[in-house]
């Protein structure tokens, strides 16, 4: 199963993402997880992005588009992969679809989840992560059992630098510009952008806006289906 979550910041894509990628065995590819463990490493590639992701504003599309062509290398992406956080430009969506082509690997699904912009910042200015897993917590809607501390190891929990208020805001008006495109990209019967696919994604819509739990039997039951689909193109 090759897979696309897409959605502005705060709609829930890692909370899911780590539900889908144990249930079907993918491995979950997140390109901010990507990004902050290289600026925890600080590494050339952290040190490069760190003040780019601090403000709130998008990598460059070379970088991340490099990035993303040797991540998809990579020999666990043999049976599939969950992308969050990438595609986030039409750039990188067409670049995404030339690494894929030539590696005779099309897109599945692609699936939107979304999510009113007040609500979000209510979820982005209460979100707690564990950096070394990428697990995701919440201080009131999904929180650690012992506070500020992750469940599995016990380490502690942090909070993103670029969670803050005003970040959150500069990052919701780049979704706008820059990535909410991509809905009419993917959803779009004008299938132009996919010439070279023989088979194009399934694109979805679901409301975010629900329990963890009522998203997640959303998403199940989109992807179960993925074994009888019959394959239309
Ligand atoms: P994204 O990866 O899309 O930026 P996250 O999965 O990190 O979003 O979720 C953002 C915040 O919202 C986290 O603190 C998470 O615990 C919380 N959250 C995720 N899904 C829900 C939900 N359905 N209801 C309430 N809070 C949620
Ligand atoms: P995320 O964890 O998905 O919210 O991403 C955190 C930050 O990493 C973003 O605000 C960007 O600065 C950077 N980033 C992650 N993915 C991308 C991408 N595909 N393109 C550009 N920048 C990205």
């Amino acid at each position: 199963m090759r897979l696309v979550l897409l959605g502005s910041p705060g709609v829930g894509k890692g909370t899911q993402a780590k539900f889908i990628s144990e249930k079907f065995h993918v491995p979950h590819i997140s390109t901010g997880d990507i990004l902050r463990a290289a600026v925890e490493a600080g590494s050339p590639l952290g040190q490069q992005v760190k003040r780019i992701m601090d403000e709130g504003s998008l990598v460059s599309d070379d970088l991340m588009i490099q990035l993303m062509k040797e991540r998809l290398q990579q020999p666990d992406c043999i049976n599939g992969f969950l992308l969050d956080g990438f595609p986030r430009t039409i750039d990188q969506a067409k670049h995404l679809e030339r690494i894929l082509h030539q590696n005779h690997t099309p897109l599945d699904f692609v699936i939107q989840i979304t999510v009113p912009e007040e609500e979000i910042i209510k979820r982005l200015s209460g979100r707690r992560i564990h950096p070394a897993s990428g697990r995701v917590y919440h201080i009131a809607y999904n929180p650690p059992q012992e506070r500020d501390l992750d469940d599995v190891t016990k380490e502690p929990l942090i909070q993103r630098p670029d969670d803050q208020e005003g970040t959150i805001r500069k990052r919701l008006a780049v979704y706008r510009e820059q990535t909410k495109p991509l809905i009419n990209y993917y959803s779009s019967n004008d299938l132009v952008t996919f010439e070279t696919l023989s088979k194009h994604p399934v694109y979805y819509e679901i409301d975010g806006n629900r329990p963890v739990e009522k998203v997640n039997e959303n998403l199940n039951a989109i992807l179960g289906e993925e074994t009888i689909r019959p394959n239309k193109h």
